[in-house]
């Protein structure tokens, strides 16, 4: 309302009127929760930014690099300065097993980068898996008292266009650009009921890709902690589901919807060719050789 943007807004902004019946109309931006689903054109970033500067956010951003994957560092940090929350407070968690190559990239002023040693691996599978453990316990070694939001991202992409502070809720998750359009029975969510992770085939909502969690501190904490100890819980009964944390965070975020659900603009993949309701890509997975990146 009014009111609040006149308490939030010290200064007078001045920005294009709402309307109730004009906006994007080739897509849906809100869920049948009533959280929003962010597409370019259904928010003003300039008011939005307005509304999130003046709380002095500090916003936190991991990213595993382990393995050959610390090829991609150098492209993902460089764009993320470029696009990713400019303005704000950044910290990013460069968890590697080879901080030695981790490649030294200029940050603008109030991001910060923090290397931290972890084990390598010789299955990208548990590499996947062990993320949600990994981001547990530096939450609760460091992050929670260093960052009011969270995001958890893939090293292998890059940032092409404004990745801000419309994208900042309570639990935020992304939609996969492989499947918005299919129906929920050809998700690959897990589908044996031995699995922690198991969705039927009439549920679900979406499909979520696990390229990136965020929200709150304290709401991903909940969200890795739960997927950690389910995802132990099938290693306990030599199950793995179908996408490690991927079908376990599908899962999750069945059972508590996200608050802000971002549109495949935050996820795309460089292979995928832009498709009409898409104006923007912000984030993208890049092309790579399977075969040259990972251990196995
Ligand atoms: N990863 C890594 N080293 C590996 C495999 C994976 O650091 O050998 C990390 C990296 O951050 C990567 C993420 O785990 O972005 C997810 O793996 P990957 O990108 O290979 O999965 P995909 O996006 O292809 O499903
Ligand atoms: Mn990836």
């Amino acid at each position: 309302s009014s009111l609040f943007l006149c308490l939030v807004l010290n200064q007078e902004l001045l920005y294009k009127q709402p309307s109730v019946l004009v906006g994007r109309t080739d897509v849906v931006s809100v869920t049948p929760w009533l959280a929003p689903i962010v597409w370019e054109g259904t928010f003003d970033p300039v008011l939005v930014d307005n509304i999130y500067k003046p709380m002095n956010l500090t916003v936190a951003t991991t990213v595993f690099a382990i393995g050959k994957y610390v090829r991609f560092l150098q492209d993902f940090l460089e764009t993320a300065e470029k696009h990713f929350m400019v303005g704000f407070h950044v910290r990013y968690y460069v968890f590697t097993d080879r901080p030695h190559d981790v490649p030294s990239v200029n940050l603008s002023q109030g991001r910060h980068l923090s290397v931290i040693q972890v084990p390598g691996s010789n299955r990208w599978q548990e590499i996947s898996a062990r993320r949600m453990e990994i981001i547990q316990t530096t939450i609760e070694r460091q992050i929670r008292r260093e960052a009011d939001y969270i995001f958890c991202l893939d090293v292998d992409s890059k940032f092409h266009a404004r990745w801000g502070s419309e994208s900042l809720g309570r639990l935020v998750a992304v939609i996969h650009p492989g499947y918005y359009e299919q129906t929920r029975d050809r998700f690959p969510y897990e589908r044996r009921p031995a699995s922690t992770a198991y969705i039927p085939m009439d549920e679900g909502d979406y499909y979520y890709g696990g390229a990136m969690i965020g929200g709150f501190v304290e709401d991903v904490y909940t969200l890795t902690k739960v997927c950690r100890t389910r995802f132990e819980e099938d290693a306990g009964n030599s199950i793995e589901a179908a996408w490690q944390e991927e079908s376990h965070l599908n899962r999750y975020l069945l059972d508590n919807k996200p608050s802000k659900v971002l549109s495949p603009e935050y996820l795309w993949q460089d292979f995928k060719a832009k498709t009409k309701e898409v104006k923007v890509i912000r984030f993208s997975g890049v092309i790579k050789n399977y075969a040259d990146v990972r251990p196995n």
